[in-house]
């Protein structure tokens, strides 16, 4: 029998709705060439120009409606002229926070063919998956402000690390290094953040006793910051907070060939709820409707959701395509110092696809 999964598109602002449709482009390839399985994509139109006509972010019932579907796949969020922290806090962290997608998981590796800004560092040297722990931490959203405009205003942000978080991230992790035969590393600041690092690097060891064939470290956030720069290579999976993720995963993309290239995934691995798969790149308000956005992180996230839906040898299949056409050097965006529009990047991964199946 065909398997169909329902999948919720939300293009979103700028770039978004440009890249989104050469992922979805690429996914219609794939069950075509597969055979047994659909896609069933339905498009919200939720975001800032929406905002700027209703009010909101998303419908009241944004939340119920995406209940139904297997996934959802996002563009971008973000418009001049409507502040940051309305279009993040009302739909990107609602879904995430909604839907428990608690894993945030982000593949930095560097392909054949992707730029390095790194001197000497070879294609196969840079790969690692970093969990990003995404539902609570440094983001949790939790803090007050006091006496303002006063002389004595304090404003507080306040970490929220509890056990049953920071416990599914890390043992998600370890799952995930055992599976591969990979090493784990820890990545926090427990010399200064003095209760709520020290409570996870206690976890980190805790949960470690469940898995001695896993080999793991663990580096302060500062150290490691150097090392992704120095000497990447000795990262495989990785582990680390919310903030920090954050951080450490934009600096990863900007080690592996940039923005144009940057996918995520945000999991919820009991899959009680839908997940969702997204390019980590903003809206690109400075590049938006000239056709030329890269589309590659988007179809790399279009792997991670096959990946998802256990197609991972079509996922491995759309990451090798990626690779073939960068290494090619004649289809590419101008953020990869090419001349090719956005869909001729998404036909050239298509044919691609075709040519190995
Ligand atoms: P937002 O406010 O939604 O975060 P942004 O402009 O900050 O939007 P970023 O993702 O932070 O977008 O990207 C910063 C810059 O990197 C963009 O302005 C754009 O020039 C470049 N960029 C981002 N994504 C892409 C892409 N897919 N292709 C080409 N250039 C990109
Ligand atoms: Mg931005």
């Amino acid at each position: 029998m065909m398997k169909t999964y329902k999948v919720a598109v939300i293009p979103g602002d700028g770039i978004g709705p440009e890249v989104l449709a050469e992922g979805i482009k690429v996914l219609k390839e794939v069950a075509k060439l597969d055979g047994t399985f659909s896609f069933d994509f339905v498009t919200f139109p939720w975001g800032c120009e929406y905002y700027l006509k209703h009010g909101k972010m998303m419908d009241d019932a944004g939340m119920e409606c995406l209940q139904e579907f297997d996934a959802i796949y996002l563009g971008a969020v973000g418009y001049p002229g409507v502040p940051d922290h309305i279009s993040l806090w009302d739909l990107l962290l609602r879904i995430r926070k909604g839907f428990d997608q608690y894993i945030n998981l982000r593949p930095i590796q560097l392909l054949k063919g992707a730029p390095c800004p790194l001197n000497g560092v070879q294609p196969g040297q840079i790969d690692m998956l970093v969990v990003r722990e995404n539902s609570e931490g440094e983001y949790a959203g939790a803090g007050d402000w006091l006496f303002k405009g006063k002389p004595e205003e304090v404003v507080l942000q306040t970490g929220v690390f509890s056990r049953k978080g920071t416990e599914r991230v890390i043992r998600y992790a370890y799952e995930l290094a055992r599976k591969t035969g990979k090493t784990l590393t820890s990545i926090s600041k427990a010399n200064a953040l003095n209760y709520s690092m020290v409570f996870w690097d206690q976890v980190f060891v805790e949960v470690s006793k469940e898995y001695p064939d896993v080999k793991t470290y663990s580096y302060l956030v500062d150290a490691a910051s150097m090392f992704f720069v120095k000497d990447p290579g000795r990262f495989q999976i990785v582990v680390t907070s919310n903030l920090f993720g954050d951080i450490l995963t934009d600096l990863g993309a900007a080690i592996t060939g940039g923005m144009g290239l940057a996918a995520g995934a945000n999991l919820n691995p009991e899959r009680k709820y839908p997940s969702m798969f997204e390019p980590i790149h903003g809206s690109a308000p400075d590049i938006a409707g000239k056709a030329i956005a890269n589309p590659i992180a988007s179809i790399w996230s279009v792997s991670q959701m096959l990946d998802f839906f256990g197609q991972e040898e079509w996922g491995k299949i759309v990451l090798t395509a990626i690779e073939q056409v960068l290494v090619k050097n004649e289809c590419l965006t101008p953020d990869l110092d090419g001349k090719a529009k956005t869909n001729e990047v998404g036909d050239a991964v298509v044919s691609a696809i075709c040519a190995m199946k």
